[in-house]
């Protein structure tokens, strides 16, 4: 397991401090001019940054007060990478808080609505209930597990294949489940599916979350590239 990082470090190795700070932005965190203190100088104190510090995102180029950054990647699961709240850029590996379970993986030739041309692949999802983590939003209280096993399809062609492998990684990543409020049942403290939608039906669509569904491969693929999984993460 690696060590933990100090938030302060984390920011500094992702924003570039700026030497004057630019006159009329507002810092899209605490909605105050760049010009001015951090909003958060109350709540969010540090021994090494100061309020009036502005830092420049390595990639996007996107600004914003350090302290505030500070606030913001403390308030998270503190994991190392941090995301621009302006154009939701990446920096580092993003994980969420996934409950612990097992991801199980088979083929079989009956092909899916759509697909015709080949097999299928399943994933089978097991979690089960527990007690939550510092992460979660209730630590130390139960958790609910409802409808696991859950069974999901991809087609098994070249896409299909793909997407299974950044789905792999995603599991690995603790982003596929996260512990909230269900939309569905509006039960509390329970396993959710996160930001990343799976087809839990194969030869029937009742749910919307079945096939055919030609667009399904892209839109998924988009939304694992919104979590940071690419294809440039495949063979670490
Ligand atoms: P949710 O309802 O909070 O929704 C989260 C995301 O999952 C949304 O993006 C939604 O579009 C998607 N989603 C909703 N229903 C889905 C489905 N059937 N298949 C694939 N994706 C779906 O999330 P949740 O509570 O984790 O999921 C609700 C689904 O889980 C239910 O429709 C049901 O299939 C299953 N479930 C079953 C039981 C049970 O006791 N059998 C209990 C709870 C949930
Ligand atoms: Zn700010
Ligand atoms: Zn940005």
């Amino acid at each position: 397991t690696a060590t933990p990082t100090e938030p302060e470090s984390v920011v500094k190795k992702y924003l570039e401090e700026l030497k004057g700070a630019p006159a009329d932005e507002d810092c899209m965190i605490c909605m105050e001019k760049l010009s001015s203190p951090s909003g958060y100088s109350d709540s969010c104190q540090s021994s090494t940054i100061r309020p009036e510090a502005v830092g420049r995102l390595r990639n996007c180029q996107h600004s914003f007060h350090m302290l505030c950054m500070l606030a913001m990647y403390s308030n998270g699961n503190k994991d190392g990478s941090l995301q621009c709240p302006s154009c939701k850029t990446i920096y580092g590996e993003k994980t969420g808080t996934q409950p612990k379970g097992k991801m199980e993986i088979s083929t079989f030739p009956q092909s899916l609505p759509g697909h015709k041309d080949c097999g299928t692949i399943r994933i089978v999802y097991h979690i089960s209930r527990g007690i939550q983590g510092p992460e979660h939003p209730n630590p130390g209280m139960p958790y609910t597990a409802r409808g696991f096993p859950r069974y999901c399809y991809l087609p098994d062609n070249e896409k299909g294949r793909k997407v299974l492998e950044l789905l792999k990684v995603a599991w690995r990543r603790r982003l596929i489940f996260t512990v909230g409020t269900s939309n569905t049942t509006g039960e509390s403290n329970t396993v959710v599916w996160n930001e990343i939608h799976h087809k839990t039906e194969m030869d029937s669509n009742l749910s919307g979350h079945g096939y055919p569904d030609p667009n399904y491969l892209d839109n998924v693929l988009a939304e694992l590239a919104a979590q940071g999984v690419t294809e440039d993460c495949l063979g670490q």
